[in-house]
């Protein structure tokens, strides 16, 4: 039986209602679910936590190349189908919650000793960047995050200083993270179809970042600051943004030391530049 027909079945079986809030739409085709797999390269050593497994299709294949699955999923209506799909796996661990109220940090704990799990996902496309930020701002024990992304949001992840797709999600995982494209997705390999093209990328999170910041969180806060106000000059919108706490002739300063141009915008700044200005505004 195919993907699509197996996944009908099931809708069916359980009459269950599919809940477009929750950003449920299900991978059909079998060789996505492939190169999901190869590219989250997982060993029977590798504790991986799965975010929304849906009905269970790739929580199958992961399970039978992990150590041991934990899957997160919000809709209660899936748990007891995914009971029932998964029932041939003793390594699975089944979270009915919120993947963002969700102790990430505590479950590495509890399931792999604090040692660095795996991520592998088809992430709800209405939170990922909630989500990924969250996964890579909170410094978790996380080796590699295999994701199933929104066309655009792969762009804008991968993006670079100057373009429109260029902003604080780009920064995140250029300094968190060695990001790679594994695959475009179209939209007719999952039910139902979203109306956008989709993406796999694969994440290896750096044990040690690219550029040195004394302190990554206040970069992040500037970095945040100068995209929210992204028509203004760097100047006027790291001075804005209150949490900052930098005056205008501060800002002025800073840029000048760096050498660039006082109407010059944040978004033209590479990592290095923003952590250079970081270090100067919040050394102490
Ligand atoms: N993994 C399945 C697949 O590939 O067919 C389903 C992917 S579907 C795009 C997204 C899944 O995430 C759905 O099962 C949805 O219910 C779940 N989900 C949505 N928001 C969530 C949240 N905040 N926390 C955990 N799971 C969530």
């Amino acid at each position: 039986m195919t993907l699509a027909k197996k996944t009908k079945a099931i809708i069916e079986k359980y009459d269950f209602r599919i809940q477009k809030r929750y950003g449920q739409n299900f991978l059909v085709d079998e060789g996505v679910l492939e190169r999901i797999i190869a590219a989250a390269e997982i060993s029977k050593a590798d504790t991986v936590l799965e975010i929304g497994p849906g009905i269970g299709t790739l929580s199958g294949n992961l399970a039978g190349n992990a150590g041991h699955l934990i899957c997160v999923e919000i809709d209660k209506n899936l748990i007891p189908i995914l009971e029932e799909t998964l029932s041939e796996h003793e390594n699975i661990t089944i979270i009915n919650d919120d993947i963002l109220k969700v102790d990430v940090a505590k479950l590495c704990e509890e399931y792999n000793g604090g040692q660095p799990i795996k991520v592998v996902a088809n992430l709800p496309y209405y939170i990922t960047t909630p989500i990924i930020m969250e996964l890579l701002e909170k410094r978790l024990p996380i080796a590699s995050i295999t994701v199933m992304v929104q066309k655009e949001v792969a762009e804008r992840m991968q993006a670079a200083p100057g373009g429109k797709d260029y902003g604080a999600l780009s920064l995140a995982v250029q300094y968190y993270s060695e990001a790679r494209l594994v695959c475009r997705v179209p939209e007719n390999c999952f039910i139902p179809r979203p109306n956008v093209d989709s993406a796999v990328i694969s994440l290896k999170l750096y044990e040690k970042p690219p550029v040195e910041v004394i302190n990554p969180d206040r970069m992040f806060e500037l970095i945040r600051a100068a995209f929210n106000q992204r028509r203004k000059t760097l100047v006027n919108a790291i001075s804005n943004a209150v949490n900052l706490g930098i005056s205008k002739e501060q800002a002025l300063e800073g840029i000048k030391t760096l050498g660039l141009d006082e109407n010059i915008r944040g978004e033209v700044l590479d990592i290095s530049q923003f952590s250079r200005l970081s270090d100067l505004f919040f050394s102490k």
